[in-house]
């Protein structure tokens, strides 16, 4: 057997080789919409910061304040001894929020799936997933031990013939059947026909998980995503979101009924079995639900979208959607190699945008990624899209 180094060092140099190697690149300055990466500032197009809250004095203070109240860390898991007021307050106004009748915090998003998706359903069960759902749920839902169908990408007519096949198995007792869908899709940046997938749903008895990860923050009247905006909340059975995204902080959650909270707080492994997260980062996301409810949030809200069309109209015609559904505008390369190219031409002109490579995405399926914030300027989305209008030319 190789050494692990030797056998580490083949595998590096063909991940290189197929333009898949990845790297961390060191930031010198606070996330925002300038970063100074090897001693040099760019306009930052690739942060999930929608609202442009990460950096808000607010946050700030009432992180430190919960630091100062209620110390550094939460020592242990929610169930020993960690369960801190401010983790309740956040999840009394989760539950607010997103109109629940409960919600539960959890260290990340991703943890919320991985805690989630195997307490809900198991052995003998069923996971319908989308194709494009993030890796967290997917993960999730192999570990559950549930059968794991996928149908193709918001192709509602292949997951009717899923559940059909579900409802002939015939099996006693009835498998639970678990839907889960992303309602803004975090790299093609579309959305999930929220409306026809919940009437099938229900047609057939199955439940649905829906990951408002990228929607939080931008769509429906209190911007809680977009069962909000679609006036659905009462019938998908479990949300989840991140509180790392338009909230500007960091965690998870799941929202849903007070039952299935109960549930979560037995059954969910990584909230059991985790130390609680960090009183100061639970306070500060209190805080940005508050701004996002509030008036400023809805004016911040309204310059992303103003922000993101204007992006939308000066990608290349054949990226350019007829209106944005979302602050996510991929540009869709196809070849790896290429999308790496084109992402380090756009570097070398002062802008930060990721090239999105398997396995985020399929093989040959590379792009890049923009996303706007609200704390863009008009001028700087201008100055992108006049970069890319002679990139397309030269690459
Ligand atoms: C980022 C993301 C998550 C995970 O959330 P974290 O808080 O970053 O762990 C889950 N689902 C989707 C769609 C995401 O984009």
């Amino acid at each position: 057997m190789p050494s692990l180094t030797e056998d580490l060092d083949v595998r590096l140099a063909e991940l290189r080789a197929a333009g898949l190697h990845r790297e961390l690149r060191r930031i010198d300055s606070r996330q925002g919409t300038r970063l100074h990466i090897d001693g040099r500032e760019l306009v930052n197009f690739s942060s999930n910061d929608y609202l442009g809250l990460t950096g808000h004095p607010a946050l700030a203070e009432a992180a430190s304040r919960a630091l100062r109240d209620w110390g550094c860390g939460s020592t242990a898991s929610r169930l020993v001894c960690g369960s801190l007021a401010p983790h309740h307050e956040l999840e009394a106004r989760l539950a607010d929020w997103k109109q629940t009748g409960a919600a539960l915090s959890f260290a990340t998003g991703y943890s919320a799936a991985l805690g989630t998706i195997p307490a809900l359903v198991g052995t003998g069960d069923i996971v319908v997933v989308d194709r494009l759902v993030h890796a967290c749920c997917v993960d999730a839902a192999r570990q559950s031990g549930a059968q794991l169908r996928v149908f193709r990408h918001n192709d509602l007519a292949r997951l009717a013939d899923i559940l059909k096949w579900a409802d002939g198995l015939g099996r006693n007792p009835r498998p639970r059947v678990l839907v889960v869908t992303e309602s803004v899709f975090s790299m093609d940046g579309d959305r999930a026909p929220l409306r026809e997938l919940v009437e099938l749903k229900d047609r057939h008895g199955a439940w649905l998980m829906l990951d408002e990860a990228h929607a939080g923050g931008l769509l429906g009247t209190r911007r809680a995503g977009l069962a909000d905006a679609e006036g659905l909340t009462a019938r998908i059975e479990v949300q989840m979101g991140t509180l790392g995204k338009a909230l500007g902080c960091a965690g998870g959650y799941i929202a849903g009924s007070s039952s299935l909270v109960e549930f979560l707080i037995n059954r969910a492994r990584t909230l059991i079995f985790s130390t609680a997260p960090p009183p100061s980062t639970v306070a500060a996301a209190s805080c940005a639900i508050d701004l996002v409810r509030g008036p400023e949030g809805a004016e911040r809200c309204l310059r992303t979208w103003s922000l993101a069309e204007g992006l939308a109209a000066g990608l290349p015609p054949s990226a350019q959607p007829a209106t944005p559904a979302s602050a996510i505008l991929p540009w869709h390369v196809g070849d790896e190699r290429r999308a790496v190219r084109q992402a380090s031409a756009l570097r070398d002109v002062g802008f930060f945008v990721p090239a999105i490579r398997h396995p985020t995405v399929g093989r040959g399926a590379a792009r890049l990624r923009f996303t706007v914030t609200a704390a863009h300027t008009p001028e700087e989305v201008a100055r992108v899209t006049a970069a890319l209008s002679t990139l397309t030319l030269s690459l």
